[in-house]
This record gives C-alpha cells, sequence and structure tokens, in this order.
C-alpha cells in the first residue's frame, strides 16, 4: 500500500468515531418528547434595550450548560446564551454516517469550530446548540463512585441526575462484530472480568451506553431542554458572548458580575442583565476552551496577559487558563480480511494501570466516506505533516484530496484500536492570541512532558499488542495466520495525521511511538480548576454572581469518556441551586 494511501486510511479511521452505530440492544425506549423545547431564536430577535432581567444567564448551552438552564427555569427566569445554531434538522448533526463530515466542515457556522493545538494535535471544539453532545462519538459512560468522591459531590443527587438524562437520550447498542472482537479480545489478553452492558466504571471490560438510537439518530444535551418550563426559559441561538458586565463600583467588597454583552448573526452588538435579586447568577458553561476565554475576555486572569490585550483588570487570577490537559490518544490500525461492519465506540477496556482500550471500525463501506470533500482538517493536512512547512499550501492538500478520489476501496479494510490514559500528569495551559472571541485562544497540552504519562502510553500499545496476538484477532487477518506488531506499528505510524514531525525510530522505540503519533480523543478539561479559580460550589473565586459549570472545572476528565458526567453535571448543579435558595420546597 502506498504511503499515502495509508494516510488516507488512518485519517478515514480516525474520522471513525464517524460511521452509524446499528440496532440497540434490549428493550427499545420510548421516543423522548421534544414537543416542550422552549423556542429556538436567533440573538437578532433580542430587542434592543429589552428591559426584561434574568434570575440566571447562563453562556454556552452545550453539554453541561442545557440540563442546567432547563433545571434552573423550573423556578426561575433564566435566559440561556449559544454561539452556534440549532442542531435540529442539520443531518451532519443528527446523523452519526455524517459525523466526519460534520467535524471536517470549516464553514464559520459549522457546529464544530477547529483548532490545533501548539502541540501539533489537531482538535475540535463545539459551536452548536448541544455542545460537545451534538458533534462527539456518542460513547456513553459514568464517571467512577472514587471521582464523584474525590469532587465531593453528593453521591445521592448524583444518583438521581444520572438517571434523568438517561431516561431521555441514552440507549444500549447492539454490538458490532468489531466491538465483539475487541471484548472477546480484551478477555483474552487478560483485561477481565466481562462486567456486561453497564454504564458505571469498573475495572475490567465492558459494553457501555450511547446517544445515538437504533436508527443511527443523535439525542443531544439540546433536548435536555424539554424538561425546561418554556415560560420561564429563553434560548438565544448565534449569540457570542464577548464580556462578562461587572458593577465595581467603589465600596464594594467585591466586583459583581451584573450581565453580559453578546454579538448576534449579523455582528450587532446586545446586552442582557441579571435582576436585583442577592442571589441571581452569571453562569459561564462555555466548555473547557470558551470559559478561561471568556474570563480572560471580561478582565479575569493573570494582570500581564490582560494588559498585554489593553483587556481592563477586573481581578488579577493567575492560575486561569492554567492546569489544561487532554488525554494523550495512540491508535493502532489493524488491516483485516474482510471489510468489518461500521461501528464506533461500544466496547470499553479499563485497566488497573490506568490506560482504556476502545476500538471503532467500518470505513470501507460507504462510498461517501471514501469520497467525500473532508475540508482543510482532514487527512490531507496529516499528510502535509510529513513535507517541510513552506510547502505546507493549500494547493499540495488539493493535490492530496484529488489524489484520495482514486483510492481503491480495498485499502479502507479494517478497523483500529486505541488506547488513552485516564488523568494525564503533562498539564498546559491557554492564552488568548486576540481579543475577539470568535477566534481560538492558544492552548497547549504538553502531551506526554510527565514520564509517568509516557510508561502508561507504552503499557497500553503493549496491551493492543495482546490484543492483536490472541486467536479473535488473528482470525482477522489476511490468512488467518495474525499480524505482526512492527508492520502494524509501521502502518499506524505513516498514516497518522497529527502535525509532528516523525522519526526513524518510531517503530522500534514505543515511547517515540507515542510521543510522535499522540492525537486526541477529544477529553481535554481543565483552565478553571477549584480552589484555584472557582471554590468548591464553581463560584469564581474574588467576585460575586459568577459561577462556572462546565468541564473547565475537572483536574481530571472522568470515567472512560466525559460526556455522561458533564450532562449529569448540569442537572446536579441545577438542582443544588435550587435546593440552596428554596430548601425542600425546591420539589426538585
Ligand atoms: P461544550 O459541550 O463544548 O459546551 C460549550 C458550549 O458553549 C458550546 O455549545 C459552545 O458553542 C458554547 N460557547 C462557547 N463560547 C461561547 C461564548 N463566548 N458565547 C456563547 N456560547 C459559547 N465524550 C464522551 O463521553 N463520549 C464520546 O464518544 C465523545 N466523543 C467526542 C468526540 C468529539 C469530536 C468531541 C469534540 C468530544 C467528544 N467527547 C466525547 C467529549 C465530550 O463531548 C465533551 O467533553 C463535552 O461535551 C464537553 O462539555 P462542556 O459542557 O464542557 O462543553
Amino acid at each position: 500500500m502506498a504511503s499515502s494511501s495509508r494516510v488516507v486510511l488512518f485519517f478515514e479511521l480516525l474520522a471513525c468515531l464517524l460511521c452509524p452505530f446499528e440496532l440497540t440492544q434490549g428493550k427499545v425506549k420510548e421516543p423522548f418528547t421534544l414537543k416542550n423545547l422552549p423556542p429556538l431564536q436567533k440573538a437578532s430577535s433580542y430587542p434592543a434595550g429589552c428591559a426584561t432581567t434574568y434570575d440566571y444567564i447562563i453562556v454556552g448551552g452545550g453539554t453541561a450548560g442545557c440540563p442546567l438552564a432547563a433545571t434552573l427555569s423550573l423556578r426561575y427566569r433564566v435566559l440561556l446564551l449559544e454561539r452556534g445554531g440549532s442542531p435540529y434538522g442539520n443531518r451532519n448533526v443528527s446523523y452519526m454516517e455524517n459525523f466526519h463530515i460534520g467535524l471536517m466542515n470549516m464553514a464559520p457556522d459549522s457546529p464544530s469550530q477547529a483548532f490545533i493545538s501548539t502541540d501539533g494535535v489537531i482538535n475540535a471544539r463545539a459551536r452548536v446548540l448541544g455542545g460537545g453532545t451534538c458533534i462527539n462519538a456518542g460513547f456513553y459512560s459514568r464517571a467512577s463512585s472514587s471521582f464523584i468522591q474525590e469532587v465531593g459531590w453528593d453521591e445521592d443527587l448524583v444518583n438521581k441526575s444520572f438517571p434523568w438524562v438517561e431516561e431521555k437520550i441514552v440507549q444500549w447498542p447492539k454490538i458490532a462484530p468489531w466491538q465483539a472482537a475487541l471484548r472477546d479480545g480484551l478477555l483474552q489478553a487478560g483485561v477481565a472480568p466481562f462486567n456486561g452492558y453497564t454504564y458505571d466504571h469498573v475495572s475490567g471490560t465492558k459494553v457501555g451506553g450511547t446517544i445515538f438510537d437504533e436508527t443511527g439518530y443523535r439525542h443531544t444535551a439540546a433536548d435536555l431542554l424539554a424538561a425546561g418550563d418554556p415560560d420561564n426559559l429563553r434560548v438565544l441561538l448565534h449569540a457570542s458572548v464577548h464580556k462578562i458586565v461587572f458593577d465595581s463600583r467603589q465600596g464594594r467588597l467585591k466586583a459583581r458580575a451584573i450581565g453580559v454583552q453578546f454579538t448576534d448573526e449579523n455582528g450587532r452588538h446586545h446586552q442582557a442583565f441579571l435582576n436585583s435579586n442577592k442571589d441571581s447568577e452569571i453562569i459561564v458553561s462555555a466548555g473547557a476552551i470558551g470559559t478561561p476565554q471568556l474570563l480572560l475576555l471580561s478582565g479575569i486572569g493573570p494582570k500581564n496577559d490582560l494588559k498585554n490585550h489593553n483587556i481592563p483588570v477586573v481581578l488579577h487570577n493567575k492560575y486561569v487558563g492554567k492546569g489544561m490537559a487532554d488525554n494523550p490518544m495512540n491508535s493502532i490500525f489493524i488491516p483485516t480480511r474482510s471489510p468489518p461492519r461500521q461501528s464506533l465506540i461500544e466496547t470499553v477496556g479499563i485497566t488497573e494501570e490506568g490506560v482504556f482500550i476502545e476500538a471503532s471500525s467500518g470505513f470501507g463501506q460507504s462510498s461517501e466516506s471514501v469520497h467525500c470533500h473532508h475540508g482543510i482538517m482532514s487527512a490531507e493536512i496529516g499528510q502535509l505533516s510529513t513535507i517541510p512547512p513552506k510547502q505546507r499550501t493549500l494547493e499540495a492538500a488539493q493535490k492530496y484530496a484529488h489524489n484520495k478520489l482514486n483510492l481503491p476501496k480495498e485499502v479502507f479494510h479494517g478497523g483500529f484500536i486505541l488506547e488513552k490514559i485516564d488523568g494525564p500528569l503533562s498539564t498546559g495551559h491557554l492564552v488568548l492570541t486576540d481579543t475577539d472571541v470568535r477566534n481560538n485562544p492558544a492552548v497547549t497540552f504538553n502531551y506526554f512532558s510527565h514520564p509517568q504519562d509516557l510508561n502508561r502510553c507504552v503499557y497500553g500499545i503493549k496491551t493492543i499488542e495482546r490484543i492483536l496476538k490472541t486467536n479473535r484477532f488473528s482470525e482477522l487477518s489476511a490468512d488467518g495466520a495474525g499480524l505482526s506488531m512492527e508492520r502494524v506499528l509501521n502502518m499506524s505510524v505513516q498514516a497518522n495525521v497529527n502535525l509532528i514531525p516523525k522519526h526513524t525510530n518510531d517503530t522500534e522505540s514505543l515511547e517515540q511511538f507515542c510521543k510522535d503519533t499522540v492525537i486526541t480523543i477529544w477529553h481535554y478539561h481543565g483552565g478553571c480548576h477549584v480552589g484555584k479559580v472557582v471554590d468548591q460550589h464553581y463560584r469564581v473565586l474574588g467576585v460575586s454572581g459568577l459561577r462556572v459549570v462546565d468541564g473547565s472545572i475537572f483536574s481530571r476528565s472522568p470515567g472512560t469518556n466525559p460526556q455522561a458526567t458533564v450532562m449529569m453535571m448540569g442537572r446536579y448543579m441545577g438542582v443544588k441551586i435550587l435546593r440552596e435558595r428554596l430548601g425542600r420546597a425546591a420539589g426538585v
């Protein structure tokens, strides 16, 4: 196979977090009724000088923001401001088969906004109502009980909040052959016991939930808005919040957040304000990139960085944007005799060593997935990483894209097994590049800068080698005799899609392989850590009337995959806030 073919092949595989789930297992759920959804209005509909004030203004209608807004609206007047559009009627969001097309769409109104960390790893962040749940791979798995204890959550409320989400939007997958092979391979390789179908985080091998239903239709956090009170909940789309407004009058002990400034889809500026109740709050749920970015733009952060961008300092806090982490992922491509059926992540191996093993497959059957235009963030750019930076032009990318059209479909036969490490000790930071909220800040994750992370990656690759040697995987190879690790490592290096320079010893040194082929599984988190930027209740330290509820408060990503816990946290914090204000009368 030509090396460029392998690159494309790998990307097709990578983008495979792309392919449709098939049927679901067990009983089919009653469809969750969305008839109670509040109207989804464009931000331009917000009247100039609008006199309405709110108990809560939530910035970011994402994975945490939607369940939070729905819950608070049961008793209070809530304004939810989301910079992206509606997920409804957008086929790239709603259908799993279009996952990769959505992810590669570079248009300014795409639900996915690509960014490249300074490490050279291509990444993506959501820009749509429903947030990450509209562009992700759908795998649903709860945080471990030790994680819940560590963060200090009320276990009883956690155990009520997870099912609140699950009853509405989560299903069991009917396990696909590649996922069944991984299950058997994991067990034969000693990642035991088999824990069956479960949302729980338990050592061994299991099958988790999914937010895709049996037809491959995606259910998202936006659906959870239907659980709110539509009379109390105003949702504005294409509302990009660029500043939190503070009352810093002299005599105040702390600056108080009182409102926000946002821009609508036509670029017109608006303001929205809280009412005068002392408990009213702005809650930022803009995600691990968007939340630290907005705090910085609003004057909360390291004062020298703020001054560099001429941002008036509201509060000096050197920790805003610090402690950013992304769980490094490395993948091994495994060619097979016949094309495996398409599958996203369904099975996971949870090892005692803090390494998770997952897999996906099925990129050969869909003519669309081979021939579709992936845009600038596609395999073409991965191939560009193999040529000198000055030659990485758009023309070169287009040439690669054209060549891809001529690839025989046979080269897309196979699947891949990936490993990612839990709680990376390597951390980085986020800094503003400019003051335009629409632009990505510069993010650095420093993958594998901590030796323990590298050791765990090597352990993960060795675990994949053990899986590869099992009968189950030998049977899948062209001659039934199995594949050598050297061969699959070689293919995986050549097919890699990050922008990190490769080395000649990549297949001899697993450490070098890990460093050079690191990619993301999009579980980045941090930037507003508890005790540094927010308190135990996620109130921003040093100011009043401002909270953060999203993945930016985490020091480690929960569970094998975070969305379950992030949605749960939105519901959990909503109920907690209601109970704090209303006591038992909250009735939730
Ligand atoms: P988000 O869900 O991103 O919400 C932030 C919201 O704020 C967005 O809607 C954004 O548009 C909005 N926003 C940002 N800035 C502003 C602003 N200034 N003004 C107004 N609005 C703003 N997890 C899993 O568990 N399983 C998976 O299979 C999985 N696969 C993934 C695949 C991909 C491609 C990605 C990107 C993620 C994946 N994840 C997965 C991770 C998971 O989806 C995220 O960790 C989670 O969605 C983050 O939730 P959040 O609430 O912190 O942020």
